[in-house]
């Protein structure tokens, strides 16, 4: 029989998990010819998610939990999740509710056609504001536009994947990880599926958008180093105009003599190319900080107990 892994990440959840848990096991209860099994993942919640996670534990040995020692985020949350998976597929699950779980005999179906990635795509984002839908598809077209891997659009995490995708997104150990990338990157068989997204059952978005600011830098700086290119292009462009603009001052002044005087531009081509040499700067620094994160070379996370064990050791972190 074949094991399938549901990946829940939960930070602070407590509202929704019984009813996740409810709609999982009408899902399962459909499914009698796979094993599953129901690996949350939490996330350092300061609610009531992990005595919730364990009661569901107590009640149904299928449950098993990683609790990891503090809020890592969702994308480190996702790496821990494949790092203690056991089935041979996985499939990651937002614990709001917004990926109904009702997809997932539908995603099981192409899995077993041979497909390995088969993601789920949004129809319509409901519940999410005008800007928060702009501002998502603007990022997604410069990203494709920037970088050599296609990204999926309007899609998320919610997704099955198939072990050996998973074991391979597991020796991508980058400490600032985006996974939405990784999927891509890693190739094999992908087939898409249309969803409509749901608004969150209860709750916040843990997601700001400062937070979402930071993921779109994350995107870009991991995945294409365009930026770079571009300011050196930028830079060979600016001095060449600037190059055109010495030969014809010196041009001016043999012909015609300099009284002196300037001072506007002057100023702005200094200010100019100030800006720009800070921005450059800027973003050489984004990589900078990249290297040096990296360099570190630091365990992703640590897990506090997994499946009611307190973990000393940290196998998984390779
Ligand atoms: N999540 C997490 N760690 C975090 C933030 C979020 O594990 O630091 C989980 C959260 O519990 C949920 C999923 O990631 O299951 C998606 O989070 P959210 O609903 O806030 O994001 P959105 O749906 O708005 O993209
Ligand atoms: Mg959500």
């Amino acid at each position: 029989m074949k094991t399938i892994t549901i990946l829940i990440p939960a930070y602070n959840e407590e509202e929704s998990l019984h009813l996740l848990y409810k709609r999982m096991t009408e899902v399962t209860a459909g499914l009698p010819e796979y094993d599953f099994e129901l690996l949350f993942i939490n996330d350092g919640s300061r609610d009531r998610t992990m005595p919730i996670i364990k009661e569901l534990r107590e009640e149904d040995v299928r449950v098993s939990y990683v609790d990891l020692s503090r809020n890592f985020g969702k994308e480190t949350a996702m790496i821990a999740g494949f790092d203690h998976s056991k089935g041979d597929a996985v499939i990651i699950l937002d614990a709001d509710l917004q990926d109904p779980p009702e997809l997932i005999p539908e995603m099981i179906k192409y899995w077993e056609q041979g497909y390995d990635d088969v993601y789920a795509k949004r129809r319509s984002r409901a519940g999410e504001s005008w800007m928060k839908k702009t501002t998502a598809r603007l990022f997604y077209k410069t990203l494709k536009k920037i970088s050599q891997v296609p990204i999926q659009e309007n899609t998320g995490d919610f997704r099955l994947l198939d072990r050996r995708c998973v074991e391979a997104i597991k020796q991508l150990r980058e400490t600032q990880r985006y996974t939405k990338g990784m999927f891509s990157w890693v190739g094999y068989n992908k087939k898409e599926i249309l969803f409509d997204r749901d608004p969150r059952i209860s709750g916040e978005t843990k997601w700001n958008y400062g937070k979402l600011f930071d993921l779109a830098v994350e995107g870009l700086t991991s995945f294409t180093t365009a930026p770079l290119r571009l300011s050196s292009l930028f830079g060979v462009g600016v001095s060449f105009l600037a190059f055109l603009f010495m030969i014809w001052i010196i041009i001016k002044t043999i012909a015609f003599g300099e009284p002196v005087a300037g001072y506007p531009s002057l100023m702005s081509v200094i200010l100019f190319l100030g800006g720009i040499q800070l921005i450059v700067l800027g973003i050489i620094g984004e990589y900078l900080g990249r290297v040096f994160n990296e360099t570190k070379k630091r365990p992703l996370y640590f897990v506090d107990e997994y499946n009611n064990q307190k973990v000393s050791n940290q196998p998984f972190n390779s």
